[in-house]
């Protein structure tokens, strides 16, 4: 979390801008909320450049929650392809299975979720209802650098990307996507609030067993308010969303200026990575992602004290997932370039004082 947004929100925590109420004080259909749901609504559409024809939907429920909300939504109970390049992809696969005829068009699991197959060989159903990605894998840090033209590749079905961590790290290429969801809270917000992103024509075609309240159709028809929106974790996101669109770099702004710095972050980090002979990142370089930094000690036996020697210089979080093992950076957008700077730095010296 940007640590302006943090101090924001303390501020106001007691009132909100003299409203005599802190948000999580407030009727959700009171006056005050209405205008935090809709800035934060417009704010969103402005930064990540919304077309028109796509609805944003604040709901609950999460990333996992997702993966059965858009196969109750979206698939109409048939073939549903999936993409799996890392952990969160096989966890879409598995829980779409319960509602559809989940089938895997390309999978990367044989060389350990480390490269992925180029779209042009992967096995598209021709009656899929939609193909599911994940475009950035935070676990095995793989990030889709740019979103698969399913048409051009002779496919008629709407793409879905779960973008949970790496939304508003850079563009989306709107017109390759029906559908993106996100939990908030890995670049936008406290957790419990999801976004979804999701092109007008494809509401309306929920199974009959889709719980109402996950209802695109219902959701969209109520702007997110069918029942209580997480009203907090939709005002401090909307805060992120005023800091990233003030963001500025090199004469960009909003999502773009954060793209440009987050590329100077990834390509300090990696470049540190494979400059030593003490560490090694094993995602094939087209695919590394921007926000999740994967890298393994060489000699493994060492993580412990690489791990305290980082807690000692104030870089916590490091460890690696534990399907993964090693370490992880996590460098989202509110990372700035002196915190990836700073562990470079111990990483650097670390493998001096060890060698
Ligand atoms: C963190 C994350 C999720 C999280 O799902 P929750 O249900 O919100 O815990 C989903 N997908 C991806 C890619 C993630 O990184």
């Amino acid at each position: 979390m940007p640590e302006e947004v943090l101090r924001e929100a303390a501020e106001q925590m007691l009132d909100w801008h003299g409203s005599g109420l802190g948000v999580m004080e407030m009727s959700h259909r009171g006056k005050e909320f209405g205008q935090i749901l809709a800035e934060a609504e417009a704010d969103l559409r402005q930064l990540l450049a919304v077309p028109s024809e796509f609805h944003i939907l604040f709901m609950q429920g999460g990333g996992l929650g997702e993966n059965a909300i858009v196969p109750l939504n979206l698939s109409r109970g048939g073939v549903v392809d999936f993409v799996v390049t890392g952990s969160w992809s096989t966890k879409s696969y598995k829980e779409a299975g319960r509602y559809a005829q989940a089938r895997v068009a390309s999978t990367n699991a044989g060389n350990g979720h480390t490269d992925v197959a180029a779209p042009a060989q992967w096995t598209l159903s021709p009656d899929a209802a939609y193909v599911h990605l994940c475009s950035n894998e935070t676990i095995n840090g793989i990030e889709f650098q740019e979103l698969p033209d399913l048409a051009a590749l002779g496919s008629r079905a709407p793409l879905v990307i779960d973008f949970s961590s790496h939304v508003a790290s850079r563009p989306v290429d709107w017109s390759r996507v029906g559908l993106a969801f996100g939990g908030a809270q890995k670049n936008i917000g406290p957790a419990g609030l999801t976004i979804v992103v999701v092109r007008d024509d494809l509401l309306g075609h929920a199974l009959p067993i889709c719980p109402s309240a996950f209802n695109y159709r219902t959701v969209a028809d109520n702007q997110s308010m069918y029942n209580t929106p997480p009203t907090w974790g939709i005002y401090v996101a909307g805060l992120t969303f005023k800091w990233l669109l003030a963001q500025r770099e090199g004469g960009l702004s909003g999502v773009a200026a954060m793209e440009r710095r987050n590329i100077a972050k990834a390509e300090l980090l990696y470049g540190a990575i494979d400059g030593s002979q003490f560490y090694v990142n094993q995602v094939a370089p087209a695919w590394r992602s921007r926000m999740n930094v994967p890298f393994q000690l060489r000699d493994e036996s060492r993580n412990q004290a690489f791990l305290d020697g980082a807690r000692d210089a104030g870089l916590l979080q490091l460890k690696g997932h534990k399907s993964v093992g090693g370490m992880r950076a996590s460098i989202y957008n509110a990372m700035p370039l002196e915190g990836v700077q700073a562990l470079v730095a111990y990483m650097r010296e670390f493998e001096r004082s060890h060698a």
